[in-house]
Formats: C-alpha cells, structure tokens, sequence
C-alpha cells in the first residue's frame, strides 16, 4: 500500500492535472462508465465538525474508493489548521484491497476549483470580461485563481458576508495582474461569470443581481440546508450539475426542488455537455449555473493521479499492510 502525506501534494499536483482528471471523470459519469455512491454527512455533535465519506466507481479508469473528512469549522481559529480536513483511501477494484492512502486537503480545494472551471469552459460565454466572487475563505482563492485561467477576465469584482476577508481573493487577482474592486451584491449584475463559495445558510446572491448571458457556479452548498443563491435564480437559470442526485438533495438546486420551483429533469449533467449529448449554452442572453456539490469520483481522480506521479517521482511510501 502506498502513502502520499499531505506535505507532498503541492509539489506533485498542478491546476492543469487536476482540471484534466475533473473534466474527464464528470465525461465519465455523464457517460454511466462511473458512478458516485450515496453521500454520509453526519453533524457528529463534537467541535461543531461535520463528517462523511464521498466514494466511488470508475470502470473507465478502475478507480475505486472514497474520501473521508468534512469541515470543522473551529480549526483555524483554534489551532491554526485549515477547516476542512480530508483523506482519500484507493482500493484495488481486482481485489479489494487497500491501494492507497492520500492527503485530500489540498486535492479537495484543487478539484473543487477545477470543477468551477470546466463549468466555465464549457458553459460560460467566449467574450466574459467580468467575474463576480461571492466568498473569501480557503477555497475562494482556489477558485478564483483556476477560473482567471479559463477566459480573458479583465476585472474581478468580489462581495464578501466577512468584508474583512476579502484581501484573500484580491491578492489572488492582483497576482494575476486583473484589477478588483469590492462591491455590494447588486453589483455582481456587471459580472459575465459569478462563482459563489461560501458556507452560507441563506442566499446571498439574488435573481435580481445575475444579468442575461452570465454563467453562474454555485460552488458552497454541499449539505442539507445551505444555499447561497435564491431559489428563483434556478427558474431564471438552466441549471447543470456533477451529479443530479446530489444537486437536488444536497445542492443549491434543493431548495428550488423542495419549493416546487424546478424538477429533477430541470437539472442536467455538465458530463454530458463535455460528451456533447447535451447542447449546453444554447444563447448568448442565457445564463447557466452549474450546481457543484462536489462528487467522490472527483477526489478518486486526482488522488489516482498524485499516486501514479508519487510512485513515478520516488515520494510515495510504501507500508507492508
Ligand atoms: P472558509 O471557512 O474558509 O470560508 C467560509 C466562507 O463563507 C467565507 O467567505 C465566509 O465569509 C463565508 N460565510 C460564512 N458565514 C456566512 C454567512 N452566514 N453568509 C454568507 N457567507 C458566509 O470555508 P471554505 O473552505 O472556503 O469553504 C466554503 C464552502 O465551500 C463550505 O460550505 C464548504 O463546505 C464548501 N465546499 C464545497 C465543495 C464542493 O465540492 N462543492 C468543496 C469544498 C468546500
């Protein structure tokens, strides 16, 4: 069995990899060649943390396993660690046995912005001049630094509930060499492209504040009971997602559900937009949210990757187990 500590990661994982192993494994699944097992999230009533597992089957790429981990959301202020903590565990699909163990705290935040790109790529308008951030945290930055990839941006506009924050992503912008400028939420109506990540519990950005033609990635709500966006957005908006199941459950699209707004057949999968099955943005005036809950398979992935390029690289350790 091998092992890939966390610390190694960064040093064997790039943005174009992970945007690479994303895209191909949503292909996959909107193909029936991979499939997602039911989500566990458990409130374990210690720390405030929630805790789950997030697995999966690719016969394409005979990656089999799961993610273990969640969000404890008192880590950094208590202990200086980064609030989401997550391990990826590979089995061998042949036999069973354990194949890998990986750090996923930092492939978790690379393959969730990678996720938000390839919505991009394939759903957002060519000439999008103008990203919206809604969010602050550990994965906004991620986000925004994979998305200015995908388009000639020429400015990032950024609302935050924590207005303190925002120096986070602005740096990353100013990296970047695209200028930013902190607005209130009515202004995310100039952006061709919005990603929203936070942990929010109530929408921020309203139907109201999205212009015609505007791609819109809904990258925070991963649980029963967040949201970031009005529902009403998802009746304005043709909705996508990783994987249906868990959009209409755990994702933005649960309240749209749940308020009988929009169906389950409402929600389509951004694989088969990959595959081309399915048109995708059909009008420059339309706008598109992809609904990103963030899907097992996508951390098999990337894990997958970083083992091959670990073992390659001589960094991988291999246990007698
Ligand atoms: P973080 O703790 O670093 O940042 C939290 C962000 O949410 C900040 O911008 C904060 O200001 C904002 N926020 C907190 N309370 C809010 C409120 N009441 N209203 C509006 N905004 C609020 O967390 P993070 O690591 O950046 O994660 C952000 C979210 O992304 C979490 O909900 C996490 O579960 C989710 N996430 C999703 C995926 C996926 O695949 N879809 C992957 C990783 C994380």
């Amino acid at each position: 069995m091998w092992i890939v500590p966390e610390r190694e990661i960064a040093d064997l994982m790039t943005r174009d990899a992970a945007f690479d192993a994303v895209e191909k494994v949503f292909a996959a699944m909107a193909s029936k060649d991979a499939y997602n097992f039911p989500v566990v999230r458990e409130a374990i009533g210690h720390e405030d943390a929630l805790y789950g597992f997030k697995g999966g089957f690719d016969q394409a790429g005979l990656t089999l396993g799961l993610k273990a981990g969640g969000y404890w959301p008192h880590n950094l202020e208590k202990r200086g660690e980064i609030n989401h903590q997550s391990t990826v565990f590979l089995f061998d699909p042949d036999t069973g046995k354990a194949k890998a163990m990986v750090g996923g705290n930092l492939l978790t935040a690379l393959r969730t912005a990678a996720a938000s790109s390839v919505s991009i790529k394939h759903l957002a308008r060519a000439d999008a001049k103008v990203i919206g951030m809604i969010g602050a945290g550990h994965q906004a930055t991620f986000q925004l630094r994979a998305a200015l990839e995908q388009r000639s941006f020429e400015k990032v506009i950024g609302w935050n509930f924590h207005p303190e924050m925002l120096p986070n992503i602005e740096k990353v912008a100013t990296e970047a060499g695209v200028p930013f400028e902190a607005v209130d939420l009515p202004r995310m109506i100039e952006a061709n492209v919005i990603i929203s990540i936070t942990s929010a519990f109530a929408p921020s950005l309203l139907a109201d504040h999205v212009s015609p033609g505007t791609h819109v990635a809904c990258m925070g709500t991963d649980t029963i009971g967040k949201q970031e966006v009005e529902a009403a957005l998802l009746v304005k908006a043709d909705v996508f997602t990783d994987e249906v199941a868990q959009s209409i459950s755990i994702g933005e699209a649960q309240h749209a559900i749940g308020q009988g707004l929009i169906s389950e057949g409402d929600v389509a999968q951004l694989g088969a937009v990959i595959n081309g099955t399915h048109p995708g943005r059909s009008s420059p005036e339309q706008i598109t949210l992809f609904d990103g809950t963030g899907v097992g398979l996508q951390d098999l992935a990337v894990a997958a990757a970083v083992v091959d390029l670990a073992i390659e690289k001589g960094i991988a350790i291999e246990v007698d187990f």
